[in-house]
């Protein structure tokens, strides 16, 4: 790719060379100046191989940390959530964007879910923005009939919703997909309290800096056990909350929260790994 447009520029500055060198021969006619001309040419030619190398340099640096090319972006930084825009347009011009904050009044939903997690090989991965626990195929999610396969699940401190103005401690995003490629995510709050055994597992295998998934030999964990006794939800329609902020996705935040202990906040190596609220821009917020 970097060697195509590199030939690319080659190709296109030996025709400007070229068609400038014949220009100045039949205006000047003195071999000193076609010879001027050329290597003038030739120099700038070199320069703008110089150049490209360098943005190759670059872009190779970037795909290290998601994406081939991607932008870099974070939390902080230059790239903050205020700058996704600047890379990925939707994240500055989207008008169903997440996250939301979450108040009434609610419209009721019509949509019946039921969750069906199974058991799955503990796989771990630190992307450099969250810890993401990777499932297997098999557990699913049901909208009104339609199946979604669950895909990973990933946390945000503190939540990315907000319900009546007020984070909680930390969030799980459920990530679902269905055939048709529709994306729906399950939202756990999760609020200080007991020791959470899949958050344990999950850390105690969490790469602390960004790397290649880890697959834990034998270890298996149950999504299931993130999941409250009730499942009553707030629905809306949104976005994901990341780069490069895709919209037409549907989130259920449900309304329990589950527990995590304060040693387990205190561990999750991300400090601040939330997108600030979006507005809502007249989309209506539905519950069970
Ligand atoms: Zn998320």
């Amino acid at each position: 790719m970097i060697r195509i447009i590199v030939d690319g520029v080659v190709v296109t500055l030996l025709a400007v060379v070229l068609t400038l060198s014949v220009v100045t021969w039949m205006k000047a006619g003195s071999l000193e100046a076609q010879l001027a001309t050329v290597q003038k040419g030739l120099r700038e030619t070199n320069k703008k191989i110089a150049e490209s190398e360098d943005h190759a340099k670059t872009a190779d640096a970037g795909a290290s940390h998601g994406a081939l090319d991607a932008p870099h972006w974070g939390y902080e930084g230059e790239m903050n959530p205020a700058n996704w825009g600047s890379a990925f347009p939707v994240c500055g011009t989207g008008q169903a964007q997440s996250p939301v904050d979450i108040r009434g009044p609610f419209e009721k939903s019509d949509q019946s879910i039921r969750l069906d997690y199974k058991p799955t090989p503990l796989k771990v991965l630190n992307n450099g923005h969250t810890i993401q626990a990777t499932v297997g195929a098999g557990s699913t999610m049901t909208v009104n009939g339609t199946a979604f396969e669950l895909l990973q699940f990933h946390f945000h401190r503190p939540s990315e919703e907000h319900v009546n103005g007020k984070p909680s401690a930390m969030v799980a995003h459920f990530v679902h997909r269905s055939a048709a490629g529709k994306l729906a995510v399950v939202g756990v709050l999760l609020k200080e309290g007991k020791d959470n055994p899949v958050v344990r597992s999950i850390w105690a295998n969490a790469p602390q800096k960004e790397g290649p998934e880890v697959a834990v030999p034998g270890a298996e964990i149950n999504p299931a056990s993130m999941l409250p006794a009730r499942l009553d939800y707030y629905s809306f329609e949104g976005s994901l909350t990341t780069p490069p902020c895709t919209e037409g996705v549907t989130f259920y935040i449900l309304k329990s929260a589950s527990d995590i202990s304060l040693a387990q906040i205190d561990a999750f190596p991300f400090k601040a790994n939330a997108r600030p609220i979006q507005p809502l821009n007249g989309r209506r917020i539905t519950a069970n």
